[in-house]
């Protein structure tokens, strides 16, 4: 499709637009009385309306029911969990049996590397990629050193190379042969956070297995992103959090994949709690723990339900919506916010580069531009004009034009609202 930077064109590409309808089921914030233009649905996705009447409904229960709302609530709570079940199977690409919600991200990779990460004197290493999310290094550090390692000696980088800015499948597949029978474990944001680059899941996960490693995913970036088979790639594990793409609110419950080849191993160690107990037999209360066979049997405590309340109402919108028609549109929006990026670059003679893979491939719902010439001050004036970007030092903002609620106007009024701040910054 031949792209023009047109308010015109953008409105015609809107009313095509077969989710334009769902940018009304969102609660926009505003800045200087208007609909902002939000960037930041990587970081914290927008609060749909719907929501509300997910968490009063159990505001509601409690008053009404109190105790017995845990079996007799509209929805009640022993298992509301289950509710996710059928929706975020279908969202990561699993069997129902094999994803849980509870916790919150890093806690749920903590547990799930009890389980899948046992170094032995022989086996011990954890392959990561530089520059990993922080809360990731901070994590497998501590793991390494519980279990007594060095973490300058297990944890084994992916770097890029000089010059680039993104990391090659073919690096990652190298460095697995090499540490070979020293992996333990090769655990990976799934799409990089500061890049916006997508790995190669499916063929990472074979090569890390292939030398008798487990692989493990951090799904942050990527749940309710890009199409995910987490079941057909063989993944063993995968964690993610559901207030990035997937619009739960903030700091809310994480989502956690277990292959089904590991619910019926007994052998695998893994922390305990009743919530993960055979659920037919959770109020005998009897001292033996017999897990669930699947996910859930990863769960510990009974579920936060305020919690999950608007947990299900975003799963909800997914399964109405599909992954299907999110990623066409997701595609289609991202290149037109590149186009933008790159004629407003023409237009005004400046020097921003987009760092994020230009392969669709490789790429998904974000851009990550550096900022060469212009910086903060540019930062802070989009800030100020309604355009909600994020910083990341030392000079990148990253721009997520989510399928769900953004419009290609937004992305012509974007271009407008930069092209302005780059020639006020010049005077
Ligand atoms: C957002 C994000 C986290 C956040 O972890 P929490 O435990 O939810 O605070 C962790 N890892 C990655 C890769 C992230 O992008």
């Amino acid at each position: 499709m031949e792209f023009q930077n047109t308010r015109e064109f953008a409105q015609q590409l809107d009313a095509k637009d077969k989710l334009a309808k769902y940018r009304d089921e969102f609660i926009f914030p505003h800045v200087n009385g208007k609909q902002v233009i939000y960037f930041t649905g990587n970081s914290l996705g927008l609060q749909p309306k719907r929501t509300k009447a997910y968490v009063d409904e159990v505001m509601d229960d409690w008053a009404k029911l109190a105790v017995e709302g845990h079996f007799y609530a509209e929805k009640p709570w022993w298992d509301y969990h289950e509710r996710f079940a059928g929706p975020l199977s279908k969202i990561v690409g699993a069997l129902p049996t094999e994803v849980t919600v509870m916790n919150t991200l890093t806690v749920n990779l903590h547990l799930l590397m009890v389980t899948f990460y046992r170094p032995t004197a022989r086996r011990y290493k954890i392959i990561c990629e530089e520059k990993a999310f922080p809360s990731d290094q901070y994590m497998l550090k501590s793991q390494v050193k519980f279990h007594g390692f060095d973490p300058d000696d297990a944890i084994v980088e992916i770097k890029r190379r000089e010059g680039e800015h993104n990391i090659r499948t073919e690096d990652v597949l190298a460095k697995i042969k090499e540490v070979g029978d020293e992996l333990a474990l090769v655990l990976m944001g799934g799409v990089n956070y500061y890049t916006g680059q997508v790995f190669d899941i499916k063929t990472i996960t074979k090569a890390g297995q292939d030398v008798g490693a487990y692989v493990g995913w951090d799904l942050a970036h990527a749940a309710g992103n890009i199409k995910l088979e987490l079941h057909e790639w063989n993944v063993d594990f995968a964690a993610w959090c559901s207030y990035k793409y997937m619009n739960s609110g903030p700091g809310n419950a994480s989502g956690a994949f277990v292959h089904e080849m590991h619910h019926n191993d007994m052998d695998l160690p893994r922390f305990a709690g009743w919530w993960g107990h055979n659920k037919e037999r959770r109020f005998l209360m009897e001292p033996a723990f017999d897990p669930v066979r699947g996910a859930n049997g990863w769960q510990v405590s009974n579920l936060p339900i305020l919690s999950l309340a608007p947990y299900l109402a975003s799963v909800e919108m997914f399964d109405e919506v599909g992954m299907t028609a999110l990623i066409a549109k997701r595609d289609l929006i991202t290149a037109y916010l590149e186009f933008i990026l790159h004629e407003i670059d023409k237009e005004v003679d400046s020097t921003f580069e987009i760092i994020t893979p230009p392969n669709p491939e490789e790429r998904a719902c974000q851009l990550s531009v550096f900022l060469h010439g212009e910086g903060r001050a540019l930062f802070e004036y989009l800030m100020k004009n309604g355009v909600i970007v994020d910083w990341r030092e030392p000079n990148v903002i990253r721009l997520a034009p989510v399928p769900f609620y953004c419009s290609f106007e937004d992305m012509y009024e974007f271009g407008q609202i930069l092209k302005q701040g780059i020639v006020s910054h010049k005077k």
